[in-house]
């Protein structure tokens, strides 16, 4: 792959092109962009990060790119590549980064990453409460990412999920003192696979986002996904994302040290976040949670328990028939529910305690079967 013509745009706006070499003979005109007063580098960084793994995966033999490359960020790809491939054993070897090295000035800042959800809600909140204005590790910025152009979501549904992503930082984390900073770009068409995004590729992409806002921001937090009894290879990772960071930009994995039930229990002081709180993993909502997924049940059994209110979703109070219908679709999911148990039979909600239990058996019922 080549990488050529990076450039400004305007103050918000910068732009690169980007070439296949092998199989594919495509070539992108890449653009990110964000809205005034806010601005953006043309950061050669955080166009390799975004183009890196589409390359690797499209059997791209090099990734030649014009500009300087920070020596620390092309050392930590290395670092990251290696541990890909001990997770993915048929991933071939990764391209060759051809580059001019350069390191760029740092800024002060920090910033979170931010979707509304249960986790990046968690680790503002964590962050903020704990570290006073004008710490240097406290965000002072919320950056929510437009998912158009994603794979596995369409336009329409990404619009929506944004403007209720922007709605949602204006309104909770901007009286805690955060800019909310939008973010657009094109870059995730170079991989249109919505299982690679999820297995190997979005902690780079969000850490090339990162790189051109790097100019004012030094440390940028991405929510874990996963606590740290049960994480799992996935493109975001505690191992992994610390391996896209650079000299100027460092990014930080955060927040596996608490269940998810904990972090909702962690939420319940901040009423207002819980209320807006956005999980869901239907593509056909028009961005509000469906309140019947797996992930949305979960989340209704969770606040349930840490006895916050559920006006986030539409129906009422959660029946055990609702419950019951859901399948629980991996370990995580499994560990969720079987974490709100002891919390239900407190609250005397033994009928949804045993609707738990029946899907937490079916899960495993399932699981042995498939093992045979
Ligand atoms: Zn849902």
């Amino acid at each position: 792959m080549i990488i050529d013509r990076v450039r400004r745009l305007d103050a918000a706006s910068v732009a690169c092109r980007a070439r296949f070499e092998g199989r594919r003979k495509d070539a992108h005109a890449l653009f990110v962009s964000t809205e005034p007063p806010h601005t953006l580098e043309p950061d050669p960084n955080g166009f390799l990060l975004g183009a890196f793994i589409p390359a690797w995966l499209s059997r791209e033999t090099r990734v030649r790119i014009d500009g300087a490359v920070c020596p620390l960020l092309a050392a930590n790809l290395s670092i990251a590549a290696r541990l890909l491939r001990t997770w993915h054993r048929k991933l071939p070897p990764p391209p060759v980064i051809e580059c001019e090295h350069g390191y760029r000035p740092p800024g002060t800042r920090s910033a979170s990453f931010f979707t509304g959800g249960v986790d990046s809600l968690a680790t503002v909140h964590a962050l903020t409460k704990l570290k006073p204005p004008g710490h240097p590790d406290r965000p002072s910025a919320a950056i929510v990412v437009d998912m158009r152009h994603h794979p596995g979501i369409d336009d329409k549904e990404a619009d929506a999920r944004f403007l209720r992503c922007i709605a949602t930082g204006r309104e909770l984390c901007g009286p805690i003192g955060l800019d909310v900073i939008p973010i657009h770009s094109n870059i995730s068409l170079l991989s249109p696979s919505a299982s690679v995004w999820v297995q190997l590729y979005h902690g780079a992409y969000f850490a090339g986002m990162a790189h051109f806002l790097g100019h004012q921001f030094r440390l940028f937090y991405l929510a874990a996904g996963y606590p740290a009894t049960h994480l799992v290879p996935r493109g975001s990772h505690p191992q992994l994302d610390p391996h896209h960071s650079s000299q100027h930009v460092r990014m930080m994995h955060d927040g596996i040290e608490l269940t998810r039930l904990q972090k909702v229990e962690a939420l319940s002081d901040w009423p207002a976040a819980l209320s807006r709180v956005y999980v869901c993993t239907s593509t056909r909502t028009g961005g509000g949670n469906c309140g019947r997924c797996e992930k949305c049940v979960r989340t209704r059994l969770h606040l349930l328990v840490a006895g916050a209110p559920g006006g986030a979703f539409p129906q009422g109070e959660l029946g055990a028939d609702e419950v019951r219908r859901v399948r629980l679709w991996n370990e995580l999911s499994r560990i969720c529910y079987e974490d709100a148990l002891p919390g239900l039979r407190r609250r005397g909600r033994d009928d949804l305690a045993a609707a738990v239990e029946h899907l937490v058996r079916e899960h495993d019922r399932q699981k042995a079967g498939k093992r045979v």
